[in-house]
């Protein structure tokens, strides 16, 4: 098995979106716990390491060539007041 090294600063997607809609967490902490914050809504989870390797999709070291966050509109959030 491929031992991946995460490091502070890489984006990774996991396998079950964030309620915002966000799939896209940055890892802010790394050891026996991964501390992640969601890129769509900033929260932040703490996940100890073998459920976080296990729910990872794929990774951007630092971030790069990650695509931008797409938020889907929520429910019972106000539209169209952008100006
Ligand atoms: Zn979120």
């Amino acid at each position: 098995m491929e031992i991946v090294r995460y490091e502070i600063g890489d984006v990774v997607r996991l396998k079950k979106p964030h309620p915002c809609g966000s799939d896209q967490w940055e890892i802010y902490r790394t050891g026996l716990d991964f501390g992640l914050r969601c890129r769509g809504c900033g929260h932040r989870v703490m996940i100890p390491r073998p459920k976080f390797e296990k729910a990872v999709r794929q990774r951007w070291p630092h971030g790069e060539g990650a695509p931008p966050v797409v938020l889907p509109p929520r429910p019972g959030q106000r539209k169209g007041r952008q100006r």
